[in-house]
């Protein structure tokens, strides 16, 4: 993919699906707010995942808890003690660093140096595929990546920050901006965003904007359990707000420092979590195709590193413009995060299951996907450049958004094709119409073919234009936006033609 964010970014700007938060006072880093478009766009992919996983499980209920919570809760869920970034400052750029992210990237770059240079001498000396890999492996470059990518994982699973402090001056770690390898001591950096509750200082209690959902489903359990009468093995699902004060808020809406998560754990009896674990690796999998991500920029990574309680993790990661990275995470949990909140309140959190006889701490299968970086990879994969016909019969660049048609913000949009009392008169009734049943936009401005560019680049599917011949004999032509194909249908078709192109249940039965 050569698109790159930065174009992404102004092209999501120019048309209204995501802004600078605050943009008027030169923006929040970290910050985003959805525009028009964008916020049909996101609600569109909420929705389809509510349905997928609430709607379609009988055993699946959804939750909305509050965004602050009892203090406690973090304590019990590991996050005051352990929920900390690595960072560090470059003493000549004064840039503040994410070290993971520094080395990582530093590595990254060192493999594709490695990379390019063997495949250049791989073309000069004929080498076959096999050979080329085993060149690679050769290569100084790539194996001081390895290397430093070892030393890494081991400092962050043992959070050891002096390892990593050595290991960025014995290894001379360039800064990407100055150059420089004169750098800090690493130090911590809780990633929770801290406030009072209570209106006096003296009375007020130090509280947290919730950096994950999931606190949230596992405090209610006992609530949701009784109320909602689930059997076993049965989820809660959960759409909301988190909040990560990120040192480096990057990549656009990749990394954010208020964004929204889709959560949903899933609690099984103890013993089956490994069959439950893979039912809802493939799950989460086939929804993400079934929106149209294209399987090649789909992957699997597991966990190099587990934490101590976790039976497996992976992550599903996306072919962002800058390299795979993940979109969701999948973890068996085991019973770690109710046993950790029966410790800390004092309240049994547990199931009685009657089919045999006993009560128990259930464990827990959790799919935790980022909404806004669904966003961003449904954008980057459907943002295309391409040569187009032109009425006139020449070509021409068109940029076109090539979503789902479920997903689109607009999907049908209604055209006269000239500016005349008995075509807008159709146009009209036809699109009074239509948006009773879908998300449709009408237009007479400009020509029908800049209009139809307009909606290309809106990622509108199907647009319908009233022409001479509609008021003649009462058809239609609809324009798709992918094939840029154009058929005649019935005026009083359409609606029932466009049902079946967009259709929710025959979607769903698919998954
Ligand atoms: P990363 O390693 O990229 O920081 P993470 O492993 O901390 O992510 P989780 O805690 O597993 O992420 O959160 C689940 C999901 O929430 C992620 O897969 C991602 O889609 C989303 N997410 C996490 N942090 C952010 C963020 N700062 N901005 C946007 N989305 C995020």
């Amino acid at each position: 993919m050569s698109l790159d964010i930065q174009k992404l970014s102004s092209f999501a700007k120019e048309q209204g699906f995501i802004f600078p938060n605050s943009e008027i006072y030169d923006g929040v880093g970290g910050i985003y707010d959805y525009g028009p478009l964008g916020v049909e766009l996101k609600r569109r992919i909420a929705d389809l995942w509510w349905r997928a996983m609430v709607q379609m499980h009988e055993n699946i209920v959804g939750l909305d808890a509050a965004i602050l919570m009892h203090p406690r809760v973090w304590e019990a869920s590991g996050h005051v003690e352990a929920f900390h970034d690595p960072l560090v400052d470059n003493k000549v750029s004064k840039k503040r660093y994410r070290v993971d992210t520094l080395i990582e990237e530093y590595a990254q770059r060192l493999e594709e140096r490695a990379r390019r240079e063997t495949e250049k001498k791989a073309r000069k000396a004929h080498l076959s595929p096999e050979a080329l890999e085993e060149a690679l492996h050769k290569h100084r470059d790539f194996q001081k990546a390895q290397q430093l990518k070892a030393r890494l994982n081991e400092a962050m699973a043992k959070k050891d920050w002096a390892a990593l402090t050595t290991l960025l001056h014995e290894e001379k770690i360039p800064c990407p901006e100055s150059g420089s390898t004169e750098w800090t001591a690493v130090r911590q950096f809780n990633l929770m965003f801290s406030t009072q509750l209570g209106a006096l200082s003296e009375e007020a209690q130090q509280i947290y904007l919730r950096p994950e959902t999931a606190q949230g489903i596992f405090v209610d359990f006992p609530l949701v359990l009784k109320t909602a009468r689930l059997k076993i093995p049965f989820g809660i699902a959960q759409i909301g707000k988190a909040f990560r004060n990120e040192i480096v808020a990057r990549q656009f809406i990749f990394r954010m420092r208020e964004f929204e998560q889709m959560e949903m754990q899933f609690f099984v009896r103890p013993g089956t979590e490994a069959e439950w674990y893979e039912i809802w690796k493939q799950k989460r999998l086939r929804w993400h195709r079934h929106l149209g991500l294209s399987s090649e920029y789909l992957r699997f990574k597991d966990h190099e590193h587990l934490a101590h309680y976790a039976r497996a993790a992976t992550d599903i990661e996306f072919a962002f413009p800058f390299g795979f990275r993940e979109i969701e995470g999948i973890h068996s949990r085991t019973d770690y995060d109710l046993s950790r909140h029966a410790e800390y309140s004092g309240k049994k959190l547990e199931y009685y299951d009657e089919t045999i006889g006993a009560s128990y701490t259930p464990y827990v299968i959790e799919t935790s996907v980022g909404l806004d970086r669904l966003v961003l990879a449904h954008l980057s994969q459907g943002y295309v450049e391409e040569m187009a016909p032109t009425a006139e019969g020449g070509q021409e660049l068109r940029t076109v958004l090539k979503l789902h048609p479920l997903l689109a913000p607009i999907q049908v949009a209604v055209f006269p094709l000239v500016r005349k009392e008995e075509f807008i008169q159709k146009a009209r009734t036809l699109y009074e119409e239509l948006r009773l049943y879908f998300p449709t936009a009408y237009e007479e401005k400009d020509s029908i073919g800049r209009r139809y560019r307009r909606y290309d680049a809106k990622g509108t599917p199907f647009a319908i234009t009233i022409d001479g011949q509609t008021l003649e004999d009462e058809t239609v032509t609809v324009r798709f936006r992918d094939t840029l194909q154009q058929i005649r249908l019935p005026i009083g078709q359409v609606r029932s033609y466009l049902s079946e192109q967009i259709d929710i249940a025959a979607w769903l039965r698919t998954l």
